[in-house]
């Protein structure tokens, strides 16, 4: 078993708005909690609790109580924390849904959620309240932010300006949100997490991540997504930081940003990393303020990172993690200059791991000549991990163990020196005559070629229904490139069981919102 390096840290045993908010000071209040770039609103970390408090207040006089469900359809604007932690403070329980999502996914989460308000703003209100119409959520539970005909809408909810009742309940039994995972393997799922593991969360990734007070975060990850709730609502938050609001990802959008806000810690995945290593526009930006680039979500390879981090002038920084993880379980802390920037570093506090090999069940310790060991699924226990799988009863049996472990379903290594690196998704895996084959490696290889903007791998079957990886390439426009010189390129650089056997020139690389390829479609476009 791994353990953290790090001594366990205190979580305190309270509800994550007593967390952030209780343990606000005086010499707090008055910083800038969030910014709002579409109209440079500033909104204090004072009139922030303001706010919530009031929103609690009016959801309370509705009727909301600790067993309502509300979903919450709402894209990265400052009034999300608003919403999002009022009805936290109420103990009540938050389902956000992924602000691309369509009537009919929207209507489907509202289901199997089991929620009675609806949350959204009025760009987003053509789905949403269709999608509330058909779950039978009447028009005054649907609450529109920014105002629409026949709903409540948050100013005039703000300007009845009640106090939230106290309410009890038990801060690590009690769910407190509902998001889901990102659907890369299947359908999302939707993953229990109580205020201890939110709490927990915080707490374990302030010791890791140097989140300043005195940063500046670019919120561009969505908040819906556990990634973005935990780092940028609540890490942030509780550092009393100030989160730069960004709705959408555009990377024009997101270098102004960066140089008008002088932001200095961005969080990112790794298709912004791609972009930021290959795409011209970046020179045309000051973006001398940003000193640590965080990545999660999916795998970035080392010649990416550290592209991305000559062109930043910042270092980048990896941390892994999981909807079902709170969502982080690893990260490189900032004075480890040792770890490659392919790692995703240590064990934050408070957690254990397993590495176990997926063929014989056996745990891998022994680190070799290298010092790594042998590649096997990632294993973790700790505060962070989530109650279960809503609904999903098979699913959590399959995922958590008697002794507490969540088995990640995916590979990495461990290094002495105490960090893990990722290989990729045990399922993702290409079996090719019984070597096995992890498409982020080829993927990384791909990405390297100064004439391919983007790539992803998957295996597919060729003619005597064996397995052969596939990549889907974006060339650079007009550069020209063959399919007969991607796989030379490829061969040229690998094991000859590894070769790209076959190429497809794609306009796109199918992501998915929080930033992973969705390698799903690609096989359903093979299929097709
Ligand atoms: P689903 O479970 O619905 O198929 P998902 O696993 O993509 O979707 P998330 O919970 O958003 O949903 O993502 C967690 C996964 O993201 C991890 O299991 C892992 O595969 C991947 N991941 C996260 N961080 C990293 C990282 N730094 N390097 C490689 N993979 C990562
Ligand atoms: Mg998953």
């Amino acid at each position: 078993m791994f353990q953290s390096p790090y001594p366990p840290v205190d979580i305190p045993d309270e509800s994550i708005y007593d967390d952030l908010f209780g343990s606000l000071v005086e010499a707090d209040l008055d910083r800038v909690a969030l910014i709002d770039p579409a109209t440079g609103a500033e909104t204090t970390y004072r009139s922030l609790r303001a706010q919530v408090d009031a929103f609690a207040g009016a959801l309370a006089a509705r009727g909301v109580d600790t067993e309502t469900v509300v979903a919450l359809l709402c894209p990265n604007v400052p009034a999300f924390a608003t919403v999002f932690h009022g009805i936290l403070r109420l103990g009540a329980i938050v389902t956000t849904i992924n602000s691309l999502y369509t009537a009919h996914e929207i209507e489907n989460q509202i289901q199997d959620a089991a929620a009675t308000w609806l949350v959204t703003v009025s760009p987003l209100l053509g789905p949403a309240a269709e999608a509330a119409r058909a779950a039978g959520i009447p028009d005054d539970r649907v609450i529109v932010l920014d105002g629409a005909e026949g709903h409540p809408d948050l100013r005039s909810m703000l300007a009845e300006g009640r106090t939230p009742p106290d309410v009890a309940f038990d801060p690590s039994t009690h769910v407190a949100v509902l998001p889901y995972s990102s659907g890369t393997t299947g359908n999302p799922k939707g993953v229990m997490l109580t205020h201890r593991n939110l709490v927990a969360n915080v707490h374990q990734c302030r010791v890791v991540i140097e989140l300043q007070r005195d940063d500046r975060v670019l919120a561009v990850l969505p908040f819906f997504h556990i990634y973005g709730m935990t780092v940028l609502l609540n890490l942030a938050l509780r550092q009393r930081a100030s989160l730069v609001t960004m709705p959408r990802f555009d990377l024009v959008e997101f270098l102004r940003n960066i140089q008008e806000y002088r932001c200095t810690f961005l969080f990112i995945a790794p298709p912004i990393a791609v972009a930021l290593a290959k795409h011209p526009v970046v020179d045309d930006f000051d973006t001398s303020s940003v000193r640590t680039v965080f990545s999660g979500a999916a795998p970035l390879d080392g010649e990416t990172a550290e592209a991305a981090a000559r062109r930043m002038s910042a270092r980048i920084l990896q941390g892994y993690g999981m909807s079902e993880l709170s969502p982080v379980s690893h990260a490189v802390p900032e004075d480890r200059v040792d770890m490659p920037a392919s790692s995703v570093g240590v064990l934050i506090p408070n957690t254990d791991a397993k590495l176990i090999d997926p063929e014989t069940g056996a745990e891998i310790e022994a680190h070799g000549d290298d010092g790594l060991t042998a590649p096997g699924e990632i294993w973790v226990r700790g505060p962070n991990v989530m109650l279960g799988y809503l609904n999903r009863p098979d699913a959590t049996a399959e995922t958590l163990d008697a002794d507490g472990f969540l088995h990640t379903g995916d590979i990495g290594v461990h290094h002495v020196s105490g960090y893990f690196s990722i290989v990729d998704r045990l399922k993702e895996l290409i079996k090719y005559k019984g070597y096995q084959i992890a498409p982020a490696e080829l993927e990384a290889l791909l990405l390297s070629h100064p004439r391919i903007m983007d790539a992803a791998v998957i295996g597919v079957d060729d003619d005597d229904k064996q397995e052969i990886p596939k990549a889907f390439v974006v060339a650079a426009p007009d550069s020209g490139l063959t399919a007969d010189e991607v796989m030379a390129f490829v061969a040229a650089e690998v094991a000859p069981h590894k070769k790209v056997r076959r190429v497809e020139f794609i306009e796109a690389i199918p992501k998915s919102a929080s930033g992973k390829i969705l390698r799903k479609d690609l096989r359903a476009r093979e299929r097709a």
